[in-house]
């Protein structure tokens, strides 16, 4: 298959091997629409023959994640077939068996010169036990991988998250939050640029344009984390040899049924704060 360039302005890349997941946290965004389980996995080796003919550049790495993307039945043998000049990231719940993972994957296939960790354990009070996850991390980490833990600020999850945020400094782990997005108890929290997109109610079309490639569990290209998750058609099919990456303003009649991910301002891959990952035309801007 022909290549496919990253275009420069491109932030990231996500890859959604499944949208299952092994946890129910109340607070998931992937159910935030209602077609978190509607779409069929690529075997392996699919996502091998389209993911290796992506040409991206070292700073901007394949980010593997779900749902908890470890449930890809072969998850080892996608992270270890990608071209070695394509950097991995992983974003997990760590809940499979990382001796398993040590033994097949070793640290320098996820690692890379970036003020974050390349595995990203997202910690969830109420659905996963600290002890051991600190434990599972801290083991990796004597292995030499590049891991981290990141807890979502819920407002309702404060003590706890202090609490995972003692232990482990205590040991060493680089422990950071990530912005709470979405509704508790009649408050909205995050900061939107277009927050008109959130209101679920139809708008004028608009045009939006995107600087992420967004890949589902079938292979399926989305303008958006809203279509993904909403399950609204996709633009192309990673595997298709036609499909080329477009970066041109695209109508779309869904404005107002936005997904937070898309519309909230925040840091880009440099970790500097005031990047969107979609820009809107037609839509009313925050403060106008
Ligand atoms: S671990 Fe992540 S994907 Fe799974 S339910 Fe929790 S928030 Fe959702
Ligand atoms: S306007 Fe909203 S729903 Fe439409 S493509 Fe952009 S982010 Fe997605």
């Amino acid at each position: 298959m022909n290549a496919l360039t990253i275009p420069e302005d491109y932030n990231y890349i996500a890859v959604f091997l499944t949208l299952g997941c092994n946890l129910r946290c109340p607070f998931c965004i992937n159910r935030y629409g209602d077609a978190d389980q509607r779409y069929p996995m690529m075997s392996g080796d699919q996502w091998l023959a389209g993911l290796n003919r992506i040409v991206s550049r070292p700073n901007l790495p394949i980010t593997l994640q779900g749902g908890e993307p470890s449930l890809h039945p072969d998850f080892f043998s996608i992270v270890n077939g990608l071209r070695s000049d394509l950097r991995i990231d992983i974003l997990t719940n760590l809940q499979f068996d990382i001796e398993a993972f040590m033994a097949s994957v070793p640290p320098e296939r996820v690692s890379r010169d970036a003020p974050y960790a390349s595995i990203r354990v997202s910690y969830h009070p109420g659905e996963m036990a600290l002890e051991a996850t600190v434990a599972k991390v801290s083991r990796m980490l004597e292995r030499g991988y590049s891991i981290g833990v990141w807890a979502v600020d819920h407002p309702g999850n404060g003590p706890a998250i202090d609490e995972a945020r003692r232990v482990c400094t205590e040991r060493g782990i680089d422990f950071r939050l990530k912005e709470f997005l979405g509704d508790h108890e009649g408050r909205l929290y995050g900061s939107y640029k277009y927050p008109d997109g959130l209101s679920r109610r139809q708008h004028p079309s608009v045009d939006c344009r995107t600087t992420e490639l967004i890949v589902g569990p079938s292979g399926d290209i989305f303008r958006c984390h809203g279509d993904l998750y909403e399950g609204r058609p996709g633009i192309g099919h990673l595997c298709h040899e036609d499909f080329d990456i477009d970066t041109d303003f695209r109508p779309c009649t869904s404005f107002g049924f936005c997904n937070p991910c898309d519309i909230k301002i925040k840091t880009n891959r440099f970790q500097q704060f005031g990047h969107t990952s979609v820009d809107i035309r037609g839509a009313r801007e925050a403060g106008a």
